[in-house]
């Protein structure tokens, strides 16, 4: 099988593409432009495998794009690259129209005129497998989860991007036939996450003594998974999920964005007996809250429990774990992220900063 993957130098791409060449003999072609989410040090133990190759392509790019589609001749498509970081869709969102919404128009386009002449077997078996969030859904309260039925209601300019994108996949199935699923899965931590995100952050800023910022109260809650849980998840969706069907995934592990910074703040308390930051508690410092911070997400992840055997194999106790340990054992993977352009600063603010 021959496997197009967008993205793939991301956090969420970097372990699908690994997981893949690990685990199957399929091969194959990475599509990233390489922003400053994307790094070739996440693929270095897979690189040199000769069932992976990479191309320096940008989605919104549609001729490069179709070359790309058109030469690799894939059988199946994922498609992960996108603009993610919501508080950076508070500072610019142009960029996660273009990219998520316009990117993801033109890569339907070249795979509706790539599948367009492929014979019927091949125009049969062919998947195009769009990876998307729950926060299309907007926010819960208290209680309930979000499932396949729960209507769209996005609220930051990236969840509004992403649910742009996924209607628009919709319709490339509802109109032309185009063979596509789509998933929508909740928060991801794990290695190689780029350090913008919380649970990076937390671990990073507390190694260096530096302030763990805390959003608002900390009492919003988001449902966690491990990244190489949902990296089998999505392979399982791309090679034996329902074409038009959308899946959700979760890990089942809610907790209070307070509640994740203490824990962690607790391993590295226990693995690091000698930290001059010890107790990393002591480093949280409460900011303003991020403009219309969703409260609470959830998912019922039993459609693919049920219809695809997929269940996560980390809890978030375990999963936690491994990560902290996993960013203490890569410091150079990190350190070189932090020695570019980004070193924690605070972002997302609307110039109420
Ligand atoms: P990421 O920001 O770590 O990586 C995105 C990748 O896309 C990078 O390698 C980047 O270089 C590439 N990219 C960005 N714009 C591009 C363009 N115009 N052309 C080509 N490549 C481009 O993102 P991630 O966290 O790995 O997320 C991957 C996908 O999963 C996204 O679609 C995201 O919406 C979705 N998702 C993420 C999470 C999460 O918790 N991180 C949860 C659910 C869904």
């Amino acid at each position: 099988m021959r496997v197009l993957v967008t993205g793939g130098a991301g956090f969420i791409g970097s372990a699908v593409v690994r997981t893949i060449i690990e685990e199957t003999n399929f091969e194959i072609l990475n599509v990233d432009c390489l922003t400053y989410a994307g790094n070739p040090d996440s693929l270095a133990r897979i690189a040199g495998s000769d069932r992976y190759s990479f191309s320096r392509t940008d989605i919104r790019d549609l001729p490069a794009l179709r070359r790309a589609v058109e030469e690799f001749r894939p059988d199946l498509i994922m498609h992960l690259a996108a603009e993610t970081h919501v508080d950076r869709s508070i500072d610019g969102p142009a960029d996660f129209v273009m990219t998520n919404m316009v990117g993801t128009a033109n890569l339907l386009e070249a795979t509706r005129a790539y599948w367009t002449g492929l014979d019927d077997a091949a125009k049969r078996r062919f998947r195009l497998h769009h990876v998307s969030t729950d926060e299309v859904f907007g926010s819960l309260g208290p209680s309930g989860q979000f499932s396949e039925t729960t209507p769209y209601a996005p609220n930051s300019p990236y969840s509004a991007s992403k649910a742009g994108s996924d209607h628009l996949v919709r319709a490339w199935h509802e109109t032309f036939g185009l063979p596509v699923i789509t998933s929508n899965c909740s928060n991801n931590y794990g290695p190689c996450q780029f350090p913008e995100k919380l649970i990076p952050l937390i671990i990073l800023n507390a190694l260096e003594g530096k302030k763990l910022p805390i959003y608002g109260t900390g009492k919003n809650i988001r449902d966690w998974l491990h990244v190489e849980d949902h990296a089998r998840a999505l392979i399982a969706i791309a090679t034996r999920g329902q074409p038009g069907e959308t899946y959700c995934v979760g890990g089942n592990e809610e907790r209070t964005n307070i509640d994740v910074v203490l824990t962690v703040c607790s391993i590295l308390d226990e693995l690091l007996p000698q930290s001059q930051n010890r107790p990393h508690a002591n480093l949280i410092t409460y900011v303003a809250d991020r403009p219309g911070h969703d409260a609470r997400y959830a998912i019922d992840a039993s459609k693919i429990e049920r219809e695809l055997g997929w269940r996560p194999q980390e809890t978030f106790e375990s999963g936690i774990k491994k990560t902290v340990q996993w960013y203490l054992d890569n410091r150079s993977w990190w350190e070189r992220v932090r020695a570019g352009a980004y070193r924690g600063e605070r972002l997302g603010l609307a110039g109420a900063g």
